[in-house]
């Protein structure tokens, strides 16, 4: 089965992102709880959506990014009901649409606007954004955690990139080796493996770690001393601190890896006649479930 050949979407959901504020803060959180959040585009745009109603509300001066029930998010979607790469959606930026395009420009113009394009504008947005991990945060889901100048994971938390299987050098927005050491970055990638909140905090991929049930209170507490500074010092500090990455290159081997991802989609297409090279969501957690050590779920 081709992308392009792929079934009939059917959303279980008309709000797959909760939205609120209070004292300051908006809450945006993934709601595909029973699909482990896994974005497909009608999720992404609503993020889009309420990244921009956050940022447009002068009450709100932060921002946290979390998702709904046991996970932060399993990755993006391939293979839910809702899986919605054929639906054309209204673009944020200036791309033509992907949906009539043939071969791999099909994905390739696609995922510059809902992958690459739309975690640059998130990352950059002019609050600072805390995101508030719990369960498995795996491909996808890590692009969502990374763009967020601040992560607090709780200790039955775990960080997992395993997109090797399927040929590709790490999900879309490749920021593996700014997140962690470069050897560290190899092994996460190479290997699959999961890597728990306990080692990413080591690596100061996660700025704390606290237990599953004080992880709320935690997030608000942050958030809270976040409220009390003020708007345009912390817009001026994240931007410095962007700078200094994109400096370092993050921004150009950023380019650099999408290129290569969107190859690899191209190969599989060539190869196995699909840009998965035949994976799906239930092919991955499978495969997933063995390579983990034995954990309760
Ligand atoms: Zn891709």
């Amino acid at each position: 089965m081709t992308d392009a050949a792929a079934g009939q979407t059917t959303y279980e959901t008309d709000e797959p992102v909760l939205y609120r504020v209070a004292d300051g803060v908006a809450w945006i959180s993934m709601n595909r709880p029973q699909f482990n959040n896994a974005q497909n585009s009608q999720m992404t745009y609503a993020l889009d959506d309420a990244f921009r109603m956050a940022v447009e509300d002068d009450a709100v001066k932060v921002i946290v990014l979390m998702g709904e029930g046991k996970h932060f998010s399993a990755g993006h979607d391939i293979g839910t009901p809702g899986r919605d790469v054929q639906t054309s959606f209204p673009r944020r930026l200036l791309w033509a649409d992907h949906v009539n395009k043939p071969g791999a420009e099909f994905l390739y113009t696609r995922e510059q606007e809902v992958y690459l394009g739309m975690c640059r504008r998130w990352r950059d947005v002019q609050k600072p954004t805390i995101a508030m991990v719990q369960g498995a945060c795996i491909a996808g889901g890590l692009m969502l955690a990374w763009v967020c100048d601040l992560i607090v994971a709780s200790d039955d938390a775990f960080f997992q990139d395993p997109v090797v299987r399927m040929g590709f050098p790490g999900v879309e927005y490749s920021a593996h080796a700014f997140e962690l050491p470069p050897r560290v970055a190899k092994e996460f990638l190479l290997l699959g493996e999961r890597m728990s909140a306990e080692r990413a905090e080591r690596f100061g991929m996660v700025n704390k770690m606290v237990p599953r049930g004080e992880l709320e209170a935690t997030v608000r507490a942050m958030a809270a001393k976040l409220v009390a500074q003020p708007a345009l010092g912390m817009w001026l500090t994240k931007q410095a601190v962007n700078h200094v990455e994109d400096l370092r290159g993050k921004r150009s081997s950023m380019d650099a890896v999408f290129h290569m991802h969107h190859f690899a989609h191209a190969q599989n297409l060539l190869v196995t006649g699909n840009t998965l090279a035949g994976q799906d969501g239930r092919s991955m957690a499978s495969a997933n479930r063995s390579a983990a050590e034995p954990r309760q779920a």
